[in-house]
């Protein structure tokens, strides 16, 4: 975290940390690992992008996996989960577009469930 605070990217467009007001942060001692650690605890939040908390992923080798590439939900039937939860990794950018796919993605998933199903 240091070094990326002093290189000349981070530093380009006139950026700089965010000192912490937190004083059980600083107590650890300003820009050690542990100052971070405590910071990233007080300090990070969604942005109102909360994502990836159900994640998609291969059963057979991700525990984590909560849905499978149809998005269907390990160990239950009939229930799949089509938002911003499934993403396995968060783009880097909004993620209401990618959202937005993931929903159609989904609804042709649904309609060829029942147009293979004889009901
Ligand atoms: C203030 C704000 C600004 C944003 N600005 C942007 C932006 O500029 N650009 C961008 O790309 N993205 C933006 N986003 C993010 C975007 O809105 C989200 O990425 C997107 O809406 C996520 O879609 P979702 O389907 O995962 O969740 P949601 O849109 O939250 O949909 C979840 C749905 O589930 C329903 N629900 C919840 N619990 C239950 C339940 N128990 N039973 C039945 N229904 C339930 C809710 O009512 C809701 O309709 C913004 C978000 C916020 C909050």
């Amino acid at each position: 975290m240091k070094s990326l605070a002093v290189s000349s990217n981070w530093r380009a467009p006139r950026q700089k940390t965010i000192p912490s007001s937190d004083q059980e942060c600083i107590k650890l001692g300003r820009g050690s690992d542990d100052y971070y650690r405590c910071y990233i605890r007080y300090f990070v939040n969604t942005c109102y992008h909360p994502a990836g908390t159900c994640k998609m992923g291969n059963f057979a080798t991700d525990p984590k996996a909560v849905v499978d590439n149809e998005l269907k939900v390990r160990g239950i039937k009939s229930l799949r989960v089509i938002d911003a939860s499934i993403m396995p990794n968060t783009v880097s950018a909004n993620i209401n577009a990618a959202t937005l796919m993931i929903g159609e993605k989904g609804a042709d998933l649904i309609k060829e469930t029942y147009a293979k199903s004889t009901v």
